[in-house]
């Protein structure tokens, strides 16, 4: 079985005060169901994991290097993370593919890294509103899993988020038979790749305005095991409503 997961990521939110948010999720949730993880950005992470100690909420980075160490000024590597209390790292978020023209390669690259590392590492995949429109959606998201998983994926050290684009921080989601769709063809992808043993593991998550309001149906599709949520990460009472319904799912 999947055991199910809620990651939120802060994207370049939060400070010190933020932690505040951290201990009231812990107090609504001190024995969630479903996994919980939340991505702060790198300043925090170190923070987040000292105001978690014992406590089930995961710890994770935002983006990694690929690369150990060395001359990469303003960058963080895998290692970093993990010594500084992350036991996740989210790879190939759409935003650092357009920001940074991170390509599928070096996304692959990092997510090794990461692996070695000893994290789990989320993968996102995800496709624009015109490759959308030009009914290119599952070429789009089988070129993009191809090149950007690592052969040294499992079940256990890896989750993947599909993400659509156009989905992202715009209050638009795609239909439920939509996120089923793409959810059942990367299953699909994954079992065909690695064997249905590792394949049927990996945990799926879906990301692109989940609210409280739609997380009950997102839930019930056909292999959703989870969300990667933005916005409505920020507030521990938002992002409690999302773990709730997971948990419910
Ligand atoms: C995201 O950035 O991964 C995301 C899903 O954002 P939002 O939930 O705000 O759409």
């Amino acid at each position: 079985m999947r055991k199910k997961l809620a990651a939120g990521n802060w994207k370049m939110n939060g400070t010190l005060g933020s932690m505040i948010e951290i201990d009231a999720l812990m107090e609504k949730h001190p024995d969630p169901k479903c996994d919980v993880l939340i991505c702060p950005p790198a300043t925090l992470v170190a923070a987040m994991a000292a105001t978690i100690g014992d406590g089930a909420i995961k710890t994770g980075g935002q983006d990694c290097h690929a690369q150990t160490s060395g001359a990469h000024t303003g960058d963080i590597s895998a290692q970093m993370l993990a010594d500084a209390g992350a036991s996740y790292v989210i790879v190939g978020h759409s935003e650092r593919r357009q920001d940074h023209n991170e390509s599928d390669s070096d996304i692959r690259h990092k997510a090794e890294s990461a692996i070695s590392a000893g994290l789990v590492t989320v993968v996102c995949c995800g496709e624009t509103d015109a490759e959308r429109e030009a009914n290119s959606t599952l070429e789009i998201i089988s070129g993009q899993l191809a090149a950007s998983i690592p052969d040294t994926a499992t079940g256990e050290n890896l989750v993947v988020a599909y993400e659509p684009i156009w989905a992202i921080g715009t209050g638009k989601v795609p239909t439920l038979e939509q996120i089923g769709e793409v959810h059942d063809f990367i299953r699909a992808k994954l079992e065909k790749r690695f064997g249905q043993d590792v394949g049927c593991c990996v945990r799926l998550l879906y990301g692109g305005s989940v609210k409280p309001s739609n997380a009950d149906e997102i839930f019930a599709v056909s292999n959703v095991d989870g969300a990667l949520v933005g916005g409505a990460s920020l507030k521990a009472a938002d992002f409690s409503g999302i773990i709730t319904a997971l948990e419910n799912s």
